[in-house]
């Protein structure tokens, strides 16, 4: 058995620091009913607890991390920066260079704007939508997490689904009204919203592979029904890349689908592993952003060096093959799963995109929140804690996805097959 003393010890003071003791919900992890385990280092996959227990690493910084933990050259060219300045609150050609990889990478952006969050990119891209459009209603999708703003906070997944809240208190419910929310891939319940609606709906918003109720693809066709009535009814396209940008694939889901919103939403990965999110899209809607137009946005640490750096060495890096090799792991880690989750009769359904990797616990087809809640939360909080056990890190919450860097290898992925057969094989039905 694992010893977790040291982790234990400081949960017990932390719990009394900071609300929860973490600083950031899922942290907590409440639902596979466990202290959080405290982490001290990690290189490449692999990352070390408090106690000295060694991880093979599936969370990756819950996406960030593409090129694994600690990257030689992505750490020297931060501590290069670090020792040039910190930051400015001036503009830097740091900037200019990660934007210019942003406009070629993501096929449908002509100009950026670097924030520091995920949350800070998809609250500015709908007051950046509603500005536009001047109008005031959002579409988004039961299950999809979009941040923390009072706008998006409901029917939202992620922390807020493992938890169970279905909203938050402190979300007015004058702002909440604006919201309005069908189920993921239901193209019919859209379109219903808009003959009703239509003329009032700034945007909808969308995660173009869902990564917040585990991992849903959309369905052939919901993208390109989402591209078509927002056009037609004078709505924009709002696509959160948060996750799914130059994760699923090199040109980020919508390169991979071929589908082009007309405002993207980015984090994680183009900040690798340092505070970054962007908002970007058309040229003719980004202009309206301050000091270029009237919506306003802004931020001290935005844009900031050590930041851009971390992202620049991380988005050069990447090329077409990097995503052809996470495709060679996960078909790797998907077939052990399926057949070590067969073997021991262990219900299960696999949901993929890219480095996107969902393992539900439950036989049915996984297209929706409602279906992903099908998923046996009891048996997930076992398997959970039996793969921490045996030094495999996932995520914990049946709700989030599995990550792959270019750190992973084929052995990393036998070791963790291993770990399936050993775990199922204890919790064999
Ligand atoms: N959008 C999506 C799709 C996300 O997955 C997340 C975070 O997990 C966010 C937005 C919020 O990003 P952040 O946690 O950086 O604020």
């Amino acid at each position: 058995m694992s010893s977790y003393e040291k982790s234990i010890q400081a949960f017990s003071e932390s719990i009394n620091l900071m609300p929860g003791g973490v600083n950031s919900p899922v942290r907590a992890f409440k639902s596979v009913n466990t202290d959080p385990i405290f982490m001290e280092s990690g290189l490449g996959a692999i990352i070390k607890d408090i106690d000295g227990n060694e991880y093979i690493d599936y969370v990756l910084s819950w996406g960030p991390l593409i090129l694994g933990h600690s990257h030689p050259e992505v750490v020297k060219a931060i501590q290069e920066q670090a020792a040039k300045g910190s930051s400015f609150g001036a503009p830097t050609l740091l900037e200019n260079e990660l934007a210019k990889l942003v406009i070629d990478r993501v096929p449908s952006v002509e100009m950026v704007r670097f924030v520091s969050s995920g949350t800070e990119a998809t609250m500015a891209a709908l007051r950046l939508a509603r500005g536009y459009t001047g109008r005031d209603i959002i579409l988004k999708f039961e299950g999809s997490y979009h941040g923390h703003g009072d706008s998006l906070l409901i029917k939202a997944g992620s922390g807020v689904a493992t938890l169970g809240l279905p909203d938050s208190p402190g979300v007015p419910a004058d702002i909440a009204k604006n919201t309005m929310t069908v189920a993921y891939n239901d193209l019919d319940s859209v379109k219903a919203v808009f003959e009703k609606f239509g003329e009032q709906i700034a945007a909808v918003i969308v995660e173009p592979v869902a990564g917040n109720m585990g991992v849903v693809p959309p369905k052939p066709g919901f993208l390109e029904g989402l591209r078509k009535v927002t056009e037609e009814n004078g709505a924009l396209l709002i696509f959160d890349e948060v996750m799914t940008g130059f994760r699923v694939d090199y040109n980020c889901a919508q390169g991979y689908f071929g589908i082009h919103p007309d405002l993207t939403c980015l984090g994680k990965v183009v900040g690798g592993g340092l505070p970054v999110g962007a908002f970007a899209g058309k040229r003719e809607i980004m202009e309206q952003i301050a000091p270029a137009g009237p919506v306003y946005q802004a931020g001290t640490l935005s844009g900031n060096p050590l930041a851009m750096t971390a992202g620049i060495e991380t988005l050069s890096r990447l090329t077409p093959e990097t995503y052809e090799y996470f495709k060679k792991l996960g078909d790797q880690l998907e077939a052990g799963f399926r057949e070590a989750a067969t073997k021991y009769n262990i219900p299960h359904t696999v949901n993929r995109a890219g480095s996107m990797i969902g393992f539900f616990l439950t036989n049915e087809d996984v297209v929706d929140f409602a279906t992903a809640k099908t998923s046996d939360l009891q048996l997930f909080a076992e398997y959970y804690r039996l793969m921490a056990e045996e030094g495999v890190y996932l995520p914990p919450s049946q709700f989030e996805g599995l990550f792959i860097s270019t750190a992973h290898t084929e052995e990393h992925i036998a070791k963790t097959v291993q770990a399936f057969y050993t775990v199922f094989a204890k919790l064999a039905r």
